[in-house]
């Protein structure tokens, strides 16, 4: 079927598994047969590296194979949580890996998909630690390091991240309306989707006197949520049980 659909922030870990079953379902009853299947970043809550075959890694994984497997082409674009998705990770999947930024043509319309935190520029912190881990020297240097290592640190991360978010003013942790007006002017598109950001909406804006719209996506929580995409009617929202 000429469709696309998209999802972000689902946050897949262990200690939910109830999210993990609600994917995996979505994998085999909605997505199964579609052409297109995007997927903006921060699907597991923690990704420390393609050796981790610990659940519910391992049955995503093999999920995502059989669903590249049975026709769909499947795209990832990395999140804050997820950048550590390698090379081994789309080899065993059939999953092409994106750039932060990446232009699609969803039947005749360019659009702009990105996970979202780029966008997020007031939150300089972030921005200045996203710069440090997103090195290639970082990554190898953390990805040489043994798995239970990597875990801790894992751990130990999403503890001071739910600190820091606490502490921060909400303004700074959403999109930047110039950062998102001048990702549009620079790659030429007046649609942009992204995720990240936890506040599904519709943005109608104006670039360079120009009609233009920014779709974000919802997290998965207590219920999942999916933007489709068909060639002959647009998109709308589906909600996931
Ligand atoms: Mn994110």
């Amino acid at each position: 079927m000429a469709e696309a659909l998209f999802i972000s922030d689902l946050h897949l870990c262990a200690a939910r598994p109830e999210n993990s079953r609600r994917f995996l379902n979505f994998l085999e009853a909605r997505a199964w047969g579609i052409q297109r299947l995007y997927i903006l970043g921060d699907l597991f809550d923690a990704y420390i590296g393609d050796d981790d075959r610990s659940s519910p890694h391992r049955e995503i994984k093999i999920a995502l194979r059989r669903l590249s497997d049975g026709g769909t082409a499947v795209f990832f674009q990395h999140g804050n949580r997820d950048f550590l998705v390698g090379e081994r990770f789309c080899r065993e999947t059939g999953v092409s890996l994106l750039d932060d930024y990446a232009i699609i043509d969803l039947y005749g319309e360019p659009v702009l998909i990105t996970h979202g935190d780029l966008l997020c520029t007031d939150d300089l912190l972030y921005q200045a630690a996203r710069r440090r881990v997103r090195s290639e020297e970082w990554k190898r240097k953390a990805l040489s390091k043994p798995l239970f290592i990597r875990q801790l640190y894992a751990r130990w991360y999403r503890f001071k991240s739910g600190v820091d978010k606490r502490h921060k003013p909400t303004e700074i942790m959403d999109a930047n309306p110039d950062a998102v007006i001048e990702a549009l002017r620079r790659f030429e598109v007046s649609t942009l989707i992204h995720g990240h950001t936890h506040r599904p909406a519709v943005h109608e804006l104006e670039v360079d006197g120009k009609p233009a719209r920014r779709l974000v996506l919802a997290e998965w929580d207590c219920h999942g949520s999916v933007l489709a995409w068909k060639a002959e009617s647009g998109w709308h929202r589906e909600r996931i049980e």
